[in-house]
């Protein structure tokens, strides 16, 4: 029950926002018995390509709501940020990834680099590393197989705090990609002291760059940054022919977007690999 002083604090809100966060509440509390049943979470697997291959996939959580449908990532992940559930969806999200993985092993599909996102309050979290290398184990997964993305904002908000996360997480073999890249605003200074594979441009800069100027100056930059630090680079949400084709001039070779894949389950994505792993490759001599 409100104490009077709540009560009166309370009033103030319009009741539009009295509604989102009776909505809010009611959202926290379904998420959270969406985690105990485990049938409404599922994972997506967005295809990450290089040349024409597929070499990897994204993992993207959905949560099919019983009552309001598919509920987006946006939504509840900063919901979820919020209270502990960030640390019960963190967990179940590298379980799901890893268990995917052996899965995708033990029915022979060749070997991909699985991407999972990390929420800024589980890249602090000290346990990461812990169960991170307790849930390779589990599944004996090879850490070469698995990335980490930690988005730009979240590793810059501790530079060396985050840099010596990252030292530990590349210890275990597992690799790092700063996701959303150029939305943060970060210094270079920082950036090139931190220990990290990849930058994944964000959508951002990638869509229309064929006919945008800015974006088309801003990826030239980013792709050069990327090459001169020797990283490796991809663009994100690339949803059209032009896109790419401009991306690969300036230099970037790994994509991610609807041009060539949407997010899928698991099993989609196992048969299209298996496909392209039985056809004879049209490219060979
Ligand atoms: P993100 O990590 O930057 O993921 C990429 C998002 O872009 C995905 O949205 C993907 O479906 C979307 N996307 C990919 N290609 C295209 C394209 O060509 N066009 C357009 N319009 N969109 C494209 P999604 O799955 O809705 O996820 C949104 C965000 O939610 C993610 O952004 C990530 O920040 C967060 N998220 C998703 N899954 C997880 C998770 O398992 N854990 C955590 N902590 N965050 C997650
Ligand atoms: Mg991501
Ligand atoms: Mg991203
Ligand atoms: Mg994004």
């Amino acid at each position: 029950d409100m104490t009077a002083r709540e009560q009166s604090r309370f009033a103030f809100f319009s009741s539009a926002s009295r509604d989102a966060l009776v909505e809010s509440h009611a959202l926290e509390r379904d998420l959270r018995r969406a985690l105990d049943n485990d049938d409404e979470l599922t994972m997506h697997y967005q295809p990450i390509i290089e040349g024409e291959t597929i070499i990897g996939a994204e993992a993207l959580i959905r949560w099919q709501h019983p009552s309001h449908g598919m509920v987006s990532p946006e939504a509840f992940i900063p919901l979820a940020e919020e209270s502990d559930l960030i640390e019960l969806i963190g967990r179940w999200t590298l379980r799901t990834a890893c268990r995917q993985i052996a899965i995708w092993r033990e029915q022979g599909i060749r070997d991909q680099k699985i991407a999972v996102n990390l929420s800024a309050r589980q890249f602090n979290d000290p346990t990461l590393l812990t169960y991170l290398d307790e849930t390779l184990r589990e599944f004996a997964i090879r850490p070469g197989t698995l990335e980490l993305e930690v988005t730009e904002t979240s590793a810059m908000s501790d530079a060396a705090h985050a840099s010596t996360i990252m030292s530990k997480v590349r210890d275990l073999g597992v690799s790092i990609a700063i996701d959303d890249f150029g939305t943060g605003y970060s210094s270079m200074s920082y950036l090139r002291t931190m220990p990290f594979n990849k930058l994944k441009i964000d959508r951002e800069f990638v869509q229309d760059i064929a006919s945008n100027a800015d974006r088309q100056a801003i990826c030239r930059t980013l792709i050069a940054l990327a090459h001169e630090l020797k990283l490796e680079v991809l663009a994100e949400g690339t949803e059209t022919l032009s896109e790419v084709t401009m991306l690969r001039e300036q230099g970037c070779n790994l994509f991610q977007g609807f041009y060539f894949h949407k997010p899928m389950p698991a099993e989609e994505l196992a048969t299209l690999l298996k496909r392209e792993f039985v056809l004879p490759c049209s490219h060979a001599t």
